[in-house]
């Protein structure tokens, strides 16, 4: 029999996993499918125990349940537990146990597609949502020399920091972070301004960004925000989204099954998608 696997959210229809999964079970020839479970929130006890109940393999979870399944797991791993947030739930012979493959999933894609290693790198965090949380406690994992963080609401940035408990991050405005740009070898946005409609929005003026900085947008749709073109025309080294994308998928389907996923052909469905 399949075993089922699958992602909860509200909506999901849009979701890209599908396509990542059910192409990666083929290629290993594992007897699995991954399904598309739209949820709402007032049901997502429920649908837990429809998990449960049903013998669902495993599961993502998407906006908006990410912290709301967290009650109705038997088990939440450290750093999922840390950050608040679960995306990937491993059905272990009944036992439901809660992951978070973003912030891991982004620092390895960072990793391999930048060709950068972390240790004793300065990395400015712009941005203190939902995504800017699981990225900021897998970037305090490494042995990165400095994280600090700026945010338009600056007390959420002083907020992540001080959660964070580490000598290494400091927080800063907007403004404060662009006149401090040339000190970061690395920068990553994690808000959400750029992302389509609202394509001309940025998260702050790269004037004083250096040649040879690394820049990483975690939005993948545009593929590429206005804000990263700029900066790769200004001679940075730019990454956008889809790594994140795939990697935080490929850490999931490994927590199921065991396998490594072969990434480039992950990202190379997704970015054929996103271009159709
Ligand atoms: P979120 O929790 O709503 O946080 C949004 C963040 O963006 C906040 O820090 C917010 O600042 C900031 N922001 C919004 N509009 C802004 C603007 N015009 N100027 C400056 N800052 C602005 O959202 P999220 O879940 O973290 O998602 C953020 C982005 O990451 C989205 O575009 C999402 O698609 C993308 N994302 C990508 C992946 C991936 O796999 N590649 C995964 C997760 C998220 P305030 O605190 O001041 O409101």
């Amino acid at each position: 029999m399949e075993n089922v696997y699958g992602l909860l959210g509200f909506p999901v229809k849009h979701s890209l996993s599908p396509l990542m999964h059910n192409d990666a079970f083929a290629y290993f020839g594992i007897p699995a499918r991954y399904h598309l479970f739209s949820v709402k929130p007032e049901q997502v006890g429920e649908a837990i125990a429809g998990v449960r109940a049903l013998g669902i393999a495993g599961v993502n979870v998407t906006i908006p349940h990410k912290m709301a399944v967290i009650p109705f797991l038997d088990e939440v791993d450290e750093h999922a537990q840390r950050i608040g947030a679960v995306n990937t739930i491993v059905n272990d012979n009944g036992r439901l146990v809660g992951y978070n493959t973003d912030g891991p999933g982004y620092v390895k894609a960072l990793e391999e597609e930048m060709d950068v290693h972390l240790d004793g790198k300065r990395i400015l965090l712009i941005g203190a949502g939902g995504g800017a949380r699981g990225i900021y406690f897998s970037l305090l994992s490494t042995a990165a020399e400095r994280i600090d963080i700026a945010n338009r609401t600056t007390e959420k940035a002083a907020r992540l920091v001080r959660e964070g408990e580490d000598g290494r991050s400091a927080f800063f405005s907007l403004a404060e972070a662009e006149k401090r740009l040339a000190e970061y070898d690395i920068i990553i946005n994690t808000t959400s301004a750029g992302m389509h409609p609202l394509v001309n929005e940025q998260p702050l003026s790269l004037e004083r960004l250096q040649p040879g900085t690394v820049v990483s947008d975690i939005i993948y749709n545009p593929f590429e925000t206005k804000w990263l073109k700029e900066a790769k025309a200004r001679g940075a080294r730019g990454q956008n989204g889809v790594g994140m994308l795939v990697y935080q998928g490929a850490l999931a389907f490994e927590k199921w099954t065991g396998q490594w996923p072969d990434v480039n052909r992950m990202k190379q469905l997704v970015i054929d998608q996103l271009r159709r």
